[in-house]
């Protein structure tokens, strides 16, 4: 793995700290008021260290032929288009538009309208895991937030949700890793 920096952090407006690392490197969220970063270091410091374990271990196991790299952009919309048609008739609900770009710390977003962002980076995803992003996203139409109602829609399709997401985190890694 590359060098990461040992942590950012950023004030926002929640109740609890908690950690990130979705980005590659490890976030500290604080409240906005009674903790400093060294204090949720030192309390969640076993966490995070099991976490960098788990996320290295995944690295070093998926290679570089694990991506699929001969698929266009077309291609990619194209697929993310059936996925999109599957979800909203599996969840019956309605995705108003969907945005590609490439972004650099999420595989996709989900806005209050009910648009869709698609990370252009799916590309060199297998199909397996862009359908089960297409699927997320379009389950947050009907639960914006990872509630226990969210993952109970998530997992009627994908009940394996958990391996995804796991899935997903090493994809993140090695696409980091081979971009630095
Ligand atoms: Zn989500």
């Amino acid at each position: 793995m590359p060098e990461t920096p040992q942590y950012t952090f950023e004030y926002r407006d929640v109740k609890h700290p908690r950690c990130e690392f979705k980005t590659g490197s490890l976030l500290i969220v604080l409240p906005k008021k009674g903790w400093t970063p060294e204090q949720v270091l030192e309390k969640y410091g076993e966490w995070i260290k099991r976490k960098r374990a788990t996320i290295s271990a995944a690295v070093e196991q998926t290679n570089e032929t694990a991506l699929v790299k001969d698929r266009t952009d077309k291609e990619l919309r194209s697929i993310v288009n059936r996925y999109a048609e599957a979800a909203q008739k599996d969840l019956n609900t309605k995705i108003n538009k969907i945005y590609y770009r490439k972004m650099t710390t999420k595989w996709a977003s989900h806005s209050q309208n009910n648009n869709l962002t698609i990370n252009s980076l799916l590309k060199l995803l297998p199909n397996e895991l862009i359908s089960y992003i297409v699927y997320h996203e379009t389950a947050h139409n009907l639960e914006r937030k990872h509630n226990e109602k969210f993952w109970g829609l998530v997992s009627k399709r994908f009940p394996d949700y958990a391996g995804k997401e796991k899935g997903l985190l090493t994809y993140w890694f090695l696409i980091q890793k081979l971009s630095h």
